[in-house]
Parts: structure tokens; sequence; C-alpha cells
């Protein structure tokens, strides 16, 4: 399985909290940077892929002629016969009717729409442009023009509420939804939030009461917990994202995209202008994980995925036993700590701990 991921570097205006690579006002560059893509992928001409993954940023805002333009020629550059998905982010106040007929006509058949919240009060107080009304007119859009919908929703935001948060979520669920992403709102350095702590922020408990809340809704109404983030119908699981968390392959294009082929791991640097300048030399590291190292890599990925787990077994099949019995060992301490559950080879995360991953994860990774 192969992904193709193209980051979209543009925003109407930057989300208080958002540390991810967007910059607002630069729409003037879309033009520049679709040809840019576009020389970048040449140098990876007659790669095959299974899925296709437009994220952001606001993918969007590239508007029916760009998102036309890059998709044609990405098209022209690589293979797309063996597509099982193809998905774009859109955001509330840019999902046109235009927009979404144009993606579908492309060859999209899912969107991920960055709802956070349906509460008006919750999206102001964290810089978010659209409202509650915009962001259903766009749900009611995105029914009618993609088999598959996806939106995200943000816990622990300035002054939610569980009545708050569960609204949002039944709401989304009367609408059809089949795939929900979960996000925990964090203090990342460099944001308007870091400088600007808001003082109303939900305590770190109350924000697991939140979530688990969420969960509980979310499994009431048939959607399976499948990965630390995200819920879904059976069978409407992001097959892109699940490659990743199944230490997959995939090419990432534009600025500040990750890519792992090949069995190495690259990404560019995050800036724009330089990346029109020459897209082809913007790497910002390259690197090849010795596989004893790589093994640790790809169980801590597997963990994600909650039901699955990471399976000794089939992790057997492509590792050395030496790396598998230290693996073992590792896994082993963490299900004697109570924090993973063992059923025969395979390891899931205990449920009372997905929210208090990264110490687990720590542990695979070192030891
Ligand atoms: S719309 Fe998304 S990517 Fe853009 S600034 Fe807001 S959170 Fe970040």
């Amino acid at each position: 399985m192969t992904g193709l991921y193209i980051h979209v570097p543009f925003c109407a205006r930057k989300c208080d909290y958002c540390d991810f690579y967007s910059l607002a006002k630069s729409e003037g560059r879309i033009h520049d940077y679709v040809e840019a893509v576009l020389e970048e992928a040449k140098h990876y001409q007659g790669l095959d892929f299974n899925t296709i993954y437009f994220g952001g940023g606001t993918p969007s805002l590239l508007g029916p002629e760009n998102l036309e333009r890059l998709y044609s020629g990405l098209r022209k550059t690589f293979g797309f016969e063996k597509i099982l998905e193809a998905t774009i982010e859109a955001n509330p106040e840019s999902l046109t009717e235009e927009f979404a007929l144009s993606a579908r006509n492309c060859g999209f058949d899912r969107v991920s729409i960055g709802i956070q919240s349906l509460n008006d009060g919750e999206l102001q107080s964290v810089g978010r442009i659209h409202s509650s009304k915009k962001a259903i007119d766009a749900i009611g859009i995105a029914v009618k023009y993609f088999k598959r919908v996806s939106a995200d929703v943000i816990i622990g935001l300035p002054r939610q509420t569980k009545s708050s948060l569960l609204s949002t979520l039944s709401k989304f669920v009367e609408f059809g939804l089949k795939h929900i992403s979960t996000y925990c709102l964090s203090l990342e350095e460099g944001t308007k939030f870091y400088q600007n702590i808001p003082g109303n922020l939900p305590s770190d408990d109350d924000q697991a009461t939140l979530f688990e809340e969420c969960r509980d809704l979310l499994v009431s109404k048939n959607f399976h917990h499948y990965e630390i983030s995200n819920f879904a119908i059976s069978g409407e699981e992001s097959i892109h994202n699940i490659n990743y968390w199944k230490c997959g392959e995939y090419l990432g294009l534009g600025p500040g995209a990750s890519s792992h082929l090949n069995g190495v791991r690259f990404k560019n640097e995050e800036n724009l202008e330089k990346y029109i300048g020459a897209p082809l030399s913007c790497k910002l590291f390259e690197e090849e994980l010795a596989p004893e190292d790589k093994i640790f890599e790809e169980a801590m990925l597997n963990l994600r995925l909650l039901e699955n787990g990471a399976d000794l077994d089939l992790l057997a099949q492509r590792y050395d036993p030496e790396s598998i019995s230290k693996l073992q060992n590792r896994l082993d301490e963490l299900f004697q700590d109570g924090k993973i559950e063992k059923n025969g080879n395979i390891y899931t995360i205990n449920s009372s701990f997905v929210l208090v991953s990264n110490p687990i994860f720590s542990k695979i990774l070192s030891g």
C-alpha cells in the first residue's frame, strides 16, 4: 500500500491554536505553488498509488481551477488506476457547491471537514472564521457531493461543556456522518494561544472526562474507536491514515510534507517561497532507520490502531528473532504495568490509557 499526500499550506486566517505549517493571506501564491508541486512530482514520475490525501492548511482554498490543474497534472505523472480512496480536506467557509463538484469530478470520493464545534462562542474563542450555520451548510454540501464525509471536533475548547460537545457530536451523527476525528486542544509553542493562554480552558482532568463522554456517545451510535483520535462506522475508516499507522509507504509533496518511501524517511522544509523557487532543493532531512530501530517505530504506530494493535507474529515475518524478543520484553513490561493488554501475541493499549499514551510510546521507542 502506498499513499500520496499533498500538503496545501494556505489558510484564510491562522487559528489561534494551530501549529501546522500554513500561511494566511498567501492566496496570491497558489498558482506558483501548484506549478512547484507538479515539478516536484515529476521527480517521482511513474509511481503507483493506492490512496490520495490533500491536506493542509486548507485545500478547499485552492478553488476549482487550481484543484483541477493540480489533480490532472498528478494523474498524468503517477499511476492512479489502483486508487482505493481519495480524500480532500476542506473548511466550511470555502467548501462551496462549485468546489465540491470540481473535487468530485477530479476523483475525490471522501471529504474531511474542519468543523471543530457547532457552538459559535467556542468557534470564535479559537479564531475560527466560520459560524455553526456555515458549518451545517458545508455538511449539507459534503453529503450531497461525496460518498464519504468526515468531520473534526476539538475537545477542550475554552468554555466547552459536556452538553455543548455532545450537542455538536449528536448533530454530526444526525447529519449522517460516518467518520469523526476528535482532537484534544493542546498548547503548542509558536501559536497565539501559547503566548496568551486563555483562562477558561478545561483542566486536563475535565478534558479527559469530556473525551470519555465523547467516546461513550459515539460508541452508543455504533461508531468504533479504531484509532486514538478517530471513530468510524465499520467500513468507513480512513484507508490513507491506516497506512501511516501500519508503517506503510507514502510520498508527501509540498512545503512541509513528510515521506516514507523505499524505507527512507524525508521531509520538505516549511518554507513556501523556497519551495516555489526550487521544489527539489527543499529537503529538511533524509534518514533511513536501521532495522533494529524500525521495529520499535512500527510497533508504536501499530498500537495507535486500538483494535488491531501490535501483532508480534506479523512483525516476526519481517524482523529477526533478537529484535522481536527485545520488543516483546518492552511490551510485556507495559502489560505488567496494566498500560497495555495482551491477547496471544497481539498487544493493544488499555482503553484507560488512550489519552495518556505518550509514555507508552516512549517506553517502546527507548526501552
Ligand atoms: S484552518 Fe486548520 S490548518 Fe488552517 S490555521 Fe486553522 S487549524 Fe490550522
